[in-house]
């Protein structure tokens, strides 16, 4: 079968290549991938930055699919149901995280299409403790993108909270920041401003005014002067260290920040000082628990999320090449792959 295999832990070293078609196991389901959705995460895995458990390994953690086999052990599914599909694989089922439904903080968890082979092929089998079934209102590419979606529910919803009468602010107008500004007005913050830099204002700032947030430019100081410490929530999904400045800067005293973003070098610079005077709360929030991704699904479901416009490039597999560079090159929101 067709995949996208990462070769090597070096740059580059990536290519569409045949592998062999994964077997059913009787306790997995082999899923029919339908789309896989393209993650800051592969971009990093292109450039050698972020190092796979285990190469050649087939990439993509991001996927939908239907099943196309099932397991003589596995219940609760059918040949044909529409899918998509958690990455944390390896869970050990009996640690402390595993028994309190945090399966995604295992230690011994390891990571579909990054240290095993993920989504970016025709197949791929897994145990279906991690499956979910896509609701009919949702389609294969916006079921693609149910991870990021689980990502962001977890940090807003299951560690930090947003009220009815919160002012929230997101720093990074990449799909995180864009599902976060989507989710904390669903859950009914009253007022929704999402930052991002100069070079986001002609694609991901215009999506985000399209879809009724105001956009600030970070390198506008007058303006954004005018909104300093007006945030209840600020929601960092930039995973640099000047927005996780920025979003000190836009909290108001005893406020709420929700990390999200990862950083990609291990020490960050942050205005410690100011954030303990401002009382701030900091949840610092990581992968997604089952819950997160059953409270993404009724959100996509109801509409309230929509994460259609987010997908700028539907490609099919072959021309990931163009998809990685759209999105390093800031052209693009999202795109998913077509294996
Ligand atoms: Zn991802
Ligand atoms: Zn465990």
């Amino acid at each position: 079968m067709r995949a996208l295999i990462k070769k090597e832990n070096k740059p580059e070293c990536m290519e569409v290549g045949e592998v062999e078609k994964p077997s059913c196991p009787d306790d997995h389901v082999l899923i029919r991938v339908l789309a896989g959705g393209v993650c800051g995460t592969d971009l990093h895995i292109r450039t050698g930055e972020w190092i796979c458990g285990r190469v050649p390994v087939v990439m993509g953690h991001e996927f939908s699919g239907e099943i196309a086999e099932r397991g003589k052990n596995v219940q609760g599914f059918q040949k044909g149901d529409r899918v998509t599909v958690e990455p944390h694989i390896a869970t050990c089922g009996v640690c402390e995280y595993c028994l309190t439904g945090r399966r995604h903080l295992c230690p011994s968890k390891k990571g579909l299409g990054i240290d095993t082979n993920g989504g970016f092929a025709e197949f791929v089998a897994v145990d279906p403790v991690i499956v979910h079934k896509l609701p009919a209102a949702i389609s294969p590419e916006e079921g693609a993108l149910m991870e990021p979606t689980a990502i962001v529910c977890h940090g807003v919803l299951v560690k930090g909270s947003v009220r009815s009468c919160d002012r929230v602010a997101v720093v990074g107008p990449g799909p995180i920041g864009i599902i976060a500004a989507q989710v904390t007005r669903a859950v009914g913050a009253k007022e929704v401003i999402v930052v991002g830099v100069e070079r986001d204002r002609e694609i991901r700032l215009k999506l985000c005014e399209d879809l009724g947030f105001e956009p600030f430019v970070a390198e506008d100081r007058k303006r954004m002067a005018r909104i300093k410490s007006r945030y209840d929530v600020v929601v960092e999904a930039a995973g640099v260290s000047k927005g996780i400045g920025l979003a000190v800067d836009l909290l108001k005293r005893d406020g709420q920040m929700i990390a999200i973003g990862i950083p990609m070098e291990d020490q960050s610079s942050v205005p410690w000082a100011e954030a303990v005077r401002k009382s701030a709360t900091i949840h610092c929030s990581y992968s997604s628990s089952f819950s997160a991704w059953e409270m993404s699904l009724s959100l996509v479901e109801s509409g309230k999320v929509r994460l259609k416009p987010l997908i700028t490039h539907d490609l099919d597999l072959g021309e990931w090449k163009k998809a990685f560079d759209v999105l390093v090159a800031g052209k693009g929101v999202k795109a998913v792959l077509r294996p």
